[in-house]
C-alpha cells in the first residue's frame, strides 16, 4: 500500500483526496495546518465546464439545485456611461449534465469536505521540515509530529511555504499591485443589471464582478482595483482589516460604482492580490504541486480553482497510469491561461476614453464571433 500525504486542505486537496481515496492502494492523508477547513461562508466562486465535468466524476452533479446557480450570459457593462456594452453566451459550451456554474465557495468546499471520511483530514499540522534522505520522504510539522510517505503532493496555496521547503529557496508570490474587495449582497444589486447573469462591469483602472451564488436571490460581489502598496504595507495583514482601510476602497469605488450597489455590500473583506511569477518544477522524488501552490493565475478569467481541479485530476490520472513525468502541456496551458487573464485585466481596466470606445466597438464584435469565442474561450474550457 502506498502512503500518500497531501498538504493543505483547500480546494486542490480536498478534490485529488476525494479521486484517490477510491483506490484501495492508496492510505491518503490530508494535513492542513489550520483547526478547521476553512469554509468562508457567503462568497462565490464561478466555475467553467471544463472544472464540473471533473467534479461530475466525485458526484458534483448531486449538490441540490437551489445552492447553485447556472447563467447563461456575460453581461458587459461601462461605468463611465453606466450602459451595457455586449453580453457572452458562456452557456455555449454547457451540455445537459455538464454546465457554467455559480455558487458559495462554502457549497464548494463543504461538498469535498463532506465526501470524505473525518478521519482523513489531520488538522494543526503546519509543515516545517521535509527530509528526503530516507527511505520514503518523511514531513515534519510544527508540532513536533512527523509522518513517513512515498507520495507527497503540495497543495498549500499562493504562499506555499513547502514549496520553498522542497526548492530550498524562498519562492514569494508577486504583488499584483490590485486590491480585491469582496462582499456578498441578499438582494439583486439593481433593476438595471439582470440577475441571472453574470454581470461584469467595466471602469477606469478597476472592474466589478456580480453574480448569483444559488436560487435563492443571493450574490457575490468582487471588485478588482489597481492600488500601488509599499512592502510594509503589504507585510501588514491587519491593514487589510483596518476599517479605514476598507472605507477607504469604497471610497475608491464610488467615483465609479453606482451607490444602490455600494450601500446594499455586506460582509466585507479586502485583500491584495498575489500571482505567480513562474512555474516551479520540482525535482524532489514523488513530490509534486497543485492547485495556487502550483500556480497562481490573477483572478480576471476566474481560472484559479477550476485549473486547480484539472492539475489534481491530471495527477491523479499520471499516479493512477505510474506516469509520473511533469506534462509540457500543463506548462504550455498555464502559460495560455496566464497571458489571456492578465490580457483581460488590461482589456477590462483601461483609462483611456478614446479607447476604451474603441475597446466597446471591438467587444461588441468579437462576443458575436463564433471563430474566436472557439479561441479565447473554448481552448480553456474544453480541457
Ligand atoms: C479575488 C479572487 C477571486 C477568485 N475567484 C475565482 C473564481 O471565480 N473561480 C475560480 O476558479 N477561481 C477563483 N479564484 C481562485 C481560487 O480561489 C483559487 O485558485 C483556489 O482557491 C486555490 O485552491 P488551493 O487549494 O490551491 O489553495 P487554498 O484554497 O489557498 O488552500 C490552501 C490550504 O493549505 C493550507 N496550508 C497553507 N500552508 C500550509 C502548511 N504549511 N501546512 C499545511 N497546510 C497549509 C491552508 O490553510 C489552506 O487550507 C479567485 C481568487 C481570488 C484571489
Amino acid at each position: 500500500m502506498k502512503k500518500i500525504a497531501i498538504i493543505g486542505g483547500g480546494i486542490s486537496g480536498l478534490y485529488i483526496a476525494n479521486l484517490l481515496k477510491k483506490n484501495s492502494n492508496y492510505k491518503i492523508t490530508v494535513y492542513e495546518k489550520n483547526n478547521s477547513i476553512n469554509l468562508e461562508k457567503g462568497y462565490g466562486i464561478q466555475l467553467s465546464v471544463n472544472s464540473i465535468n471533473l467534479l461530475n466524476k466525485i458526484g458534483f452533479h448531486n449538490i441540490k439545485l437551489e445552492d447553485k446557480f447556472h447563467p447563461d450570459k456575460v453581461d458587459f457593462y461601462s461605468l463611465k456611461n453606466k450602459k451595457k456594452i455586449c453580453d457572452l453566451n458562456i452557456s455555449a459550451f454547457n451540455s445537459t449534465e455538464v454546465k457554467y456554474t455559480t455558487l458559495q465557495r462554502f457549497t464548494l468546499i463543504n461538498f469535498l469536505k463532506d465526501s470524505l471520511p473525518d478521519s482523513l483530514i489531520n488538522y494543526n499540522k503546519k509543515v516545517t521540515q521535509i527530509n528526503y534522505e530516507t527511505k520514503n520522504i518523511e514531513v515534519n510539522f510544527e508540532n513536533k509530529t512527523s509522518i513517513k510517505c512515498d507520495y507527497l503532493i503540495i497543495s498549500d496555496g499562493t504562499f506555499s511555504k513547502t514549496k520553498s521547503i522542497i526548492a530550498k529557496k524562498e519562492i514569494k508570490p508577486k504583488y499584483f499591485n490590485s486590491i480585491a474587495l469582496r462582499a456578498t449582497v441578499d438582494q439583486a444589486p439593481t433593476k438595471e443589471i439582470n440577475p441571472d447573469n453574470i454581470s461584469l462591469s467595466l471602469g477606469s483602472k478597476l472592474h466589478t464582478v456580480i453574480y448569483p451564488i444559488n436560487k435563492k436571490g443571493q450574490f457575490n460581489f468582487i471588485s478588482i482595483l489597481r492600488k500601488k502598496l509599499s512592502a510594509s504595507q503589504l507585510v501588514d495583514y491587519s491593514l487589510f482589516e483596518s476599517r479605514d482601510f476598507i472605507e477607504s476602497v469604497l471610497s475608491d469605488l464610488s467615483y465609479q460604482i453606482s451607490p444602490d450597489i455600494i450601500k446594499n455590500l455586506k460582509n466585507i473583506k479586502c485583500f491584495p492580490v498575489f500571482v505567480s511569477s513562474k512555474i516551479y518544477h520540482p525535482t524532489n522524488k514523488n513530490t509534486f504541486l497543485i492547485g495556487d501552490a502550483f500556480f497562481t493565475f490573477p483572478p480576471t478569467f476566474a481560472q484559479g480553482a477550476s485549473q486547480s481541479i484539472e492539475l489534481a485530476y491530471e495527477l491523479y490520472e499520471n499516479l493512477e497510469n505510474q506516469n509520473n513525468k511533469f506534462n509540457q502541456t500543463r506548462i504550455k496551458r498555464t502559460k495560455m491561461i496566464n497571458f489571456k487573464s492578465r490580457f483581460n485585466y488590461f482589456v477590462f481596466h483601461i483609462s483611456n476614453p478614446l479607447i476604451a470606445f474603441i475597446r466597446n466597438i471591438l467587444m461588441s464584435y468579437l462576443v458575436r464571433n463564433k471563430k474566436f469565442i472557439i479561441s479565447y474561450l473554448g481552448k480553456i474550457y474544453k480541457n
